[in-house]
């Protein structure tokens, strides 16, 4: 296990921890790509000589900010805003925004360099960063979201741009705030590029954006099923969240012939033991998206029941699909899932399974798929939106369904070449992303020289 930058695994986090104190969800995500990139460069002396893996594990840089706003009763409000820019070895910063009271600098962080992997494994030329700020956008008025989203902006659009840095969407971060984030963008330097993806059709848009996390999620699900034999028909799934990735995800695996049980929220979750059909779902998404409600309103309406303040994992199924946020599945949520006969887990959310938990999912041999892998779908078509106004064209629906399909199909395939081992036929899709999506970042680096 020693390597010629003279550290072990050990050794490594020691420093890592060291140098970000405190910074737990950046520690466990580096910790996560590092248990299996040090084995994969034992013997690849580049690659230690070059201290890849450390200099991935450094931000290339790091912005923080005031962002003052002004609320509808005229008090002044002040928030804390970040852009963190991991890395950008094989293409312009890209990552999500955030805006939630729980973000932080070790969230954001954590993010940024899962991100960087991720978008490595599309095979787009995308770097990875991340952003946002500690808001919390609930309950807020159109106006109020509308007078931060421009404060935030009006810091932000120093160090962006559509061959520098190109923000997205993510939690607190949807279609109504792109809009605004990037109407200030446009305000303030009179260039219409694209700057930020997920955005309105009407303003440079790409088809299928807003879907293509949940699709992508449940296609990496259909292709390891397919692997070993299985399908996602007449199969029972929980999913949690019910934002724009949990959504979609429920929508597609509804197509495939599965069944939707649970989806859940800030307040709880709902358990409908019929199935969330193509009809509930419509109900539960005009809910959340268009109105802003809580799921308890869906299980007043429907046969559904509200489990007020509890997580979903304890229903007995066959997938799992977490959709909401890091850390929602704990390890002992993890083992009532095994317990309980799941057998394949797709993450939707980013790192949505603790350490753990992952752990003893691939030693129950639970298929799973980590969110580098399964979540990579909103981004890929986010760098086809990229692509689409570099050139001033928008391509069909049919077209990007299509790559989209093909994207996450490679992304399993290149999973399962470097996550497989001789003579064991289970394979670890964790190891095969993080060594998958290692490679291509470090490459440009080694070939970079120092810099
Ligand atoms: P949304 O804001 O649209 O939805 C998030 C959902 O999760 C909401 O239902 C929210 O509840 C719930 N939620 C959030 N935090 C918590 C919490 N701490 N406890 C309980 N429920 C919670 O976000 P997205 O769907 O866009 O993102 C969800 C996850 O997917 C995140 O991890 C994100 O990083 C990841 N992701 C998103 C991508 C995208 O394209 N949007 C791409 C790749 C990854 P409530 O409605 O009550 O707020």
């Amino acid at each position: 296990m020693a390597v010629s930058d003279h550290v072990n695994l050990d050794q490594f986090m020691a420093g890592l921890k060291r140098r970000n104190p405190g910074e737990t969800e950046f520690h466990q995500a580096v910790y996560e790509v590092a248990s299996n990139v040090f084995d994969y460069i034992e013997d690849k002396e580049i690659y230690h000589e070059m201290q890849i893996l450390r200099r991935i594990a450094e931000p290339d840089r790091i912005v923080i900010f005031r962002v003052c706003w002004e609320d509808d009763n005229g008090n002044i409000r002040v928030n804390r805003g970040y852009r963190v820019q991991n890395n950008n070895a094989i293409g312009p910063y890209k990552g999500g925004i955030r805006f939630h009271p729980s973000v932080n600098l070790s969230i954001l962080k954590f993010l940024a360099f899962e991100q960087t992997f991720k978008n490595s494994l599309t095979d787009l030329p995308m770097g990875g960063g991340k952003g946002g700020a500690d808001f919390n956008p609930k309950g807020k008025s159109d106006n109020e979201i509308m007078r931060f989203c421009q404060s935030f902006m009006t810091e932000l659009y120093r160090h962006i741009g559509a061959d520098i840095d190109v923000p997205a969407g993510d939690i607190g971060v949807g279609a109504r705030e792109i809009g605004y984030l990037f109407g200030q963008y446009k305000r303030l330097t009179n260039r219409f590029t694209g700057v930020l993806t997920g955005k309105g059709m009407e303003f440079g848009g790409s088809p299928i954006r807003k879907e293509a996390t949940g699709y992508g999620t449940v296609y990496m699900m259909d292709d390891m099923l397919t692997r070993r034999g299985h399908s996602i028909e007449g199969k029972t799934c929980l999913i949690s969240g019910a934002g724009n990735v949990a959504i979609y995800a429920a929508e597609k695996l509804i197509e495939l012939g599965g069944k939707v049980v649970t989806m859940s929220d800030s307040s709880g979750y709902i358990y409908d033991k019929h199935g969330i059909d193509a009809d509930k779902l419509a109900y539960l998404t005009d809910l959340k998206v268009n109105r802003r409600g809580q799921l308890s309103e869906y299980a007043e309406k429907t046969h559904a029941k509200h489990f007020s303040s509890q997580r979903p994992w304890n229903v007995p199924c066959d997938l799992a699909i977490p959709c909401a946020t890091q850390n929602e599945v704990s390890r002992a949520d993890a083992q009532t899932l095994i317990r309980n006969g799941c057998i394949a887990v797709s993450e939707g959310a980013n790192m949505p399974v603790e350490q753990d938990g992952i752990k003893d999912f691939v030693k129950a041999r639970v298929l799973f798929a980590p969110s580098k892998a399964a979540n990579a779908g909103g981004v890929a078509i986010s760098g086809l939106e990229m692509s689409q106004n570099s050139v001033r064209v928008t391509w069909s629906i049919d077209e990007l369904q299509a790559r989209l399909r093909n994207i996450m199909r490679d992304i399993h395939d290149r999973c399962v070449e470097f996550g497989s081992e001789p003579g064991n036929d289970y394979i670890d899709y964790v190891k095969g992303a993080n060594v998958a999506g290692f490679i291509k970042v470090a490459n440009a680096m080694v070939a970079y020289g120092v810099v």
